[in-house]
């Protein structure tokens, strides 16, 4: 086993816990090693949730190894069962447990339970998190409704609705502005006068996952979570899957037309809806226009922002990859239409080093290539899971529809702009109304003036001024620079400190040197 001191995903155990601490009236068992209930912090220091997931740790402990855990199994489930009395008992086991093979879930399914069991298998060793949020949603489905199947052969019943309707599948705890995002697209969808039938797994029961067959269609909103259950319902309950993510202008406007064509409604995209489109022509295309971008994170969230920065914000996109080895295939191929190869690894050096390489202006990513670019001294705008706890703000801040599309430009243009203040600043350092001996504009009729308080380098040191300095004192022009270098705030400080060193030691012309020797003598 590989141990870093990063990485992308936890285990695919934590992505079972996401999917229980996602809906309501779910428990789950967790056959795991004291130590592991760590896992809660994630939801309660990340997420901020007011409440510890709904998962019962059946810590064992080395001790425990020699005698017979399978007991401890049966007594940690009958005691969650009675505790939290939930509607489904979820049953998995974490990577050390895996080894001991005590079957938890088989173990659970035939201990005579009054509440449904559905066992989760998680493939400890050669899985992730994202892989067991999706394997335990789908587990959730295919265990409440295989009952419900139609036989083969049969019609799937008609719908009934009269208003078309779909399920929205994929948000969870943990998830990337998942809350938001539920919101966004529901408001787009009720728009085009379409129902949500049931949201899953956010704030769905098991109930609710028993009325998903009612829906015309399913909108897999997070193929990494919801694409093998929008699978299973196909094939099993004929429901379409509508596969476009509505992250962008563009894509929003996709989705818009696949759900009107799914579901045979009639509905013209709003084309002023988002103020992106013209945001991005407004901005400076210096800032804009070329710049070098690298982008880095989930499937769905790297695919999406690729494309936005590619076709809706003119940028460059010089390098691009996921840590997710399961979604590769459409990370490739998206890669491939801009001529690039897809960077496949969930090793974060590796993902440091071709950053490194690439030397781009801006980086989209998790927090990691938040770490990472800020070590590079790039811009960063984080835009898929792994997120730290500014990712899951309090404020309303989707990513999906026409208002995620507005937040997307705030918060990937802004990093470029700051580099635009900069960068005015110095282009206008030396004009007259801009340079450090400029008086504000706004005390020009007071005729106040802060020269003194800020003297510029071009007014330098000829006659006696405050700082006593010698009358016959200049500036070299190299010096001159050097000086400009210092940050603004201090500047007139060193200089009048050098004009006085030099003075004292009778230098005429302050030279590079001069400078630093000054520096060195008033901070012994
Ligand atoms: S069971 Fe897995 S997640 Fe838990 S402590 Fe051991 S290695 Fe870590």
């Amino acid at each position: 086993m590989e141990l870093s001191l990063w990485t992308y995903e936890g285990p695919p155990h934590v992505g079972a816990i996401r999917i229980a601490n996602s809906m309501r009236g779910v428990h789950l068992l967790l056959h795991a090693p004291q130590g592991d209930s760590y896992a809660d912090l994630l939801f309660t220091m990340i997420e901020r949730d007011n409440h510890r997931p709904p998962v019962t740790y059946t810590t064992f402990q080395a001790r425990d190894l020699g005698s017979d855990t399978a007991e401890l199994v049966l007594r940690s489930i009958h005691a969650a069962v009675e505790k939290h009395k939930p509607q489904v008992l979820l049953v998995g086991d974490s990577c050390t447990a895996e080894l001991i093979q005590d079957q938890p879930g088989s173990l659970a399914s035939s201990s005579g339970l009054s509440v449904p069991v559905v066992p989760v298998e998680m493939l400890a060793y050669s899985r992730k998190e994202n892989w067991g949020a999706g394997e335990t949603f789908y587990s959730l489905v295919r265990g409440l409704l295989q009952n419900r199947v139609p036989a083969p052969g049969s019609e799937a019943p008609p719908r009934t609705n009269e208003q078309p309707s779909v399920n929205l599948l994929g948000p969870s705890s943990l998830g990337f502005r998942c809350r938001d995002d539920v919101r966004e697209v529901t408001q787009l969808l009720n728009d085009m006068g379409v129902r949500v039938n049931v949201c899953a797994p956010l704030n769905a029961s098991p109930h609710d996952l028993l009325r998903l067959p009612e829906a015309d269609a399913n909108v897999c909103l997070y193929p990494e979570i919801a694409g093998p259950a929008c699978d299973w319902l196909h094939r099993n309950f004929k429901q379409p899957t509508i596969k476009t993510v509505p992250i962008g202008v563009g894509a929003t406007r996709e989705f818009v037309a696949e759900v009107a064509k799914t579901l045979g409604i009639d509905h013209t995209p709003d084309s002023e809806a988002s103020r992106l489109p013209w945001y991005s022509r407004s901005v400076d295309s210096t800032y804009l226009t070329g710049k070098r971008v690298f982008v880095f994170g989930d499937a769905t969230h790297t695919v999406a922002a690729a494309r936005i920065a590619h076709e809706e914000l003119a940028f460059e996109v010089v390098g691009m990859g996921t840590y997710s080895r399961e979604q590769a295939r459409s990370v490739r191929e998206a890669a491939k239409e801009l001529g690039l190869e897809a960077l496949i690894s969930d090793d974060y050096l590796e993902v440091e080093r071709v950053i490194s390489e690439l030397q781009p202006e801006l980086v989209l990513g998790t927090q990691m290539e938040r770490h990472i670019a800020k070590r590079l001294g790039v811009p960063c705008a984080v835009i898929s899971t792994p997120a730290h706890v500014q990712d899951y703000p309090a404020r309303y801040s989707p990513q999906m529809g026409y208002e995620g599309a507005n937040v997307i430009f705030d918060s990937w243009v802004h990093p470029l702009m700051m580099g635009l203040e900069e960068h005015l600043l110095a282009m206008f350092r030396d004009d007259f109304e801009f340079n450090d001996g400029a008086q504000p504009s706004h005390l020009a009729a007071e005729g106040v003036s802060t020269r003194s308080e800020a003297p510029a380098v071009n007014d330098a040191s000829h006659g006696e001024d405050d700082t006593g300095a010698s009358a016959e004192l200049t500036w070299d022009l190299n010096a001159e620079r050097e000086l400009r270098k210092i940050p603004f705030f201090v500047r007139g400080k060193a200089k009048r400190n050098t004009e006085r060193f030099a003075a004292d030691n009778g230098v005429n012309v302050i030279k590079v040197d001069t400078l630093y020797e000054a520096k060195a003598h008033y901070s012994r």
